[in-house]
């Protein structure tokens, strides 16, 4: 049976634990759930975005004590934390704001399908079921809750074992902001009990952040029930860097990418691309970037990088790490745990790597970065979509063809050209491939989980 507890990464020492929902009070809140819609779904747009305001004020009022439970819980930074805390707030405002013309009945060509009157209108499905991770736990919460509660869904949220405490803060979160009783509830539930909530008549539709086990499982059994999902699953994002590019800009942003989160971000940049044209030069600049982050404890002002999630997480990066050297890749800078508790491990960076090695295929979810060496533009395309994912991408080059090959041919939801691929409310973000499908953020996040209704009328 999975523990629900909080275990701090930078000790090891467990500090809290949970007792998981009983199925009883699982079927309780999903009943929550229902009847809190039905009402909710025709509450007035306006009420709606004075509570997601008063959500904004909340995050940005607390984003200190939030930061120091989200350190606590899974080891970011906390100045991370309290920043990831401030972007939530933004995408609440975003949402409060824009929610009324993404919602807005949109015209249709009432002479061409021969009407009176012909629009789409965007409703709620109803309670969704949001499966969480651990990375960005409020992040990825607010992204699928702000939108969901905007369009008048309602939310039940399954977050990571390793998160409850930040788990159960959003439920209170959406309350003290003046939602409704049963808008966003929190089930502390391990993983195996997400498909008695996902098979429930009640719950409409899934969404999912986390690994591809998770993700297909999920969506197989959606796809039973015949329910939507959007999957927000792993990245190996490609960075490519050409002759052309700022070159100290370009090794900046990648050893910042690398180590975003701790390492532990799906669109941090992971197969770092370089054009042999400049490869000698990125290099020496990239490891000296990377060599300068500080590790330590996740609560100092000064620290880059704290530890990773758990002991496994670590484990599998240096298993990963193992499998390289093993196969003949050559270690550039880290790659040797520190002799200190806690899951610490070393921005790292491993050149030689070869398509026979675990790390060419598989995601790795610490401060590890790969090195490849190409001989242009093409041969940097082939080997960035060489994978079986398609998260986010980046590209550096000051050269405009190449630009627009690079927006073209990579094969990833996002390319971020001369710039660290990020999110933003006011752009949709998801993947292709082994990355999953849908789409979050923007108007299309919202539109993710509603019924597209077409009304046309004689
Ligand atoms: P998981 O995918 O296991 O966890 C994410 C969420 O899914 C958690 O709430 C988890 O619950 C739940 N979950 C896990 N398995 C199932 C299942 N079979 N059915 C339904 N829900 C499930 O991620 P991990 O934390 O174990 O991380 C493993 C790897 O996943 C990482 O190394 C990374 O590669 C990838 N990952 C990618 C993320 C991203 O942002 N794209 C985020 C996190 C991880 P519970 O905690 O109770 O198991």
């Amino acid at each position: 049976m999975t523990t629900i507890a909080t275990t701090n990464p930078a000790t090891g020492d467990v500090e809290k634990t949970f007792d998981a929902l009983t199925d009883e009070e699982i079927d309780r809140r999903i009943g929550r759930a229902a009847e809190t819609f039905a009402a909710y779904r025709t509450t007035d747009l306006g009420r709606r975005a004075e509570w997601m305001n008063a959500a904004a004020r909340i995050l940005d009022d607390e984003a200190e004590q939030i930061g120091a439970m989200l350190t606590t819980e899974m080891g970011k930074t906390l100045k991370a934390a309290i920043g990831e805390a401030r972007k939530c707030a933004k995408a609440c405002r975003y949402y409060a704001a824009h929610a009324a013309e993404f919602l807005a009945d949109r015209p249709a060509d009432r002479e061409a399908v021969g009407a009176r009157d012909a629009y789409v209108r965007y409703q709620p499905l109803g309670p969704v079921l949001a499966v969480m991770p651990w990375n960005f736990p409020l992040w990825q919460v607010i992204r699928f809750a702000a939108p969901g509660l905007m369009a008048g869904n309602v939310g039940l949220l399954k977050h990571s074992s390793n998160v409850p405490q930040t788990a159960l803060f959003l439920e209170d979160l959406f309350r003290r902001a003046g939602f409704p009783e049963g808008a966003f509830q929190t089930l502390l539930i391990g993983s195996a009990k997400v498909e008695r909530v996902l098979r429930d008549p009640r719950v409409k539709a899934a969404t999912l952040t986390g690994s591809e086990p998770a993700g297909r499982s999920v969506a197989a059994i959606a796809g039973d029930e015949v329910k939507p999902t959007v999957l927000e699953l792993g990245g190996s994002d490609p960075f490519v860097v050409m002759p052309s590019a700022d070159l100290a800009a370009a090794a900046e942003a990648a050893a910042t990418s690398r180590c975003l989160n701790n390492g532990q971000s799906c669109i941090s940049a992971k197969r770092f691309i370089v054009d042999r044209g400049c490869a000698d030069e990125f290099e020496r600049l990239f490891v000296a970037n990377m060599r300068a982050l500080k590790v330590g404890d996740p609560m100092d002002e000064d620290t880059d990088v704290g530890p990773l999630v758990s002991e496994q997480g670590r484990a599998d990066v240096e298993e990963l790490v193992a499998d390289a050297v093993g196969k003949g890749a050559t270690v550039l800078c880290g790659g040797e745990r520190p002799d200190r508790p806690g899951w610490y491990y070393p921005p790292t960076v491993i050149g030689d790597v070869t398509r026979d090695m675990r790390m060419f295929h598989e995601e790795v979810f610490g401060p590890v970065a790969s090195l490849f060496r190409v001989d242009g533009a093409e041969e940097a395309v082939e080997l960035a979509n060489a994978t079986g994912f398609g998260l986010g991408s980046n590209a550096w080059t000051r050269d405009a063809g190449e630009r627009e090959l690079f927006a073209r041919e990579l094969d990833a939801g996002q390319v971020f050209v001369n710039g660290m691929t990020t999110s933003y409310p006011e752009l949709p973000f998801g993947g292709v491939k082994r990355s999953g499908y849908g789409r979050e953020l923007s108007a299309q996040g919202m539109h993710a989980f509603c019924n597209v209704k077409t009304v046309w009328a004689a």
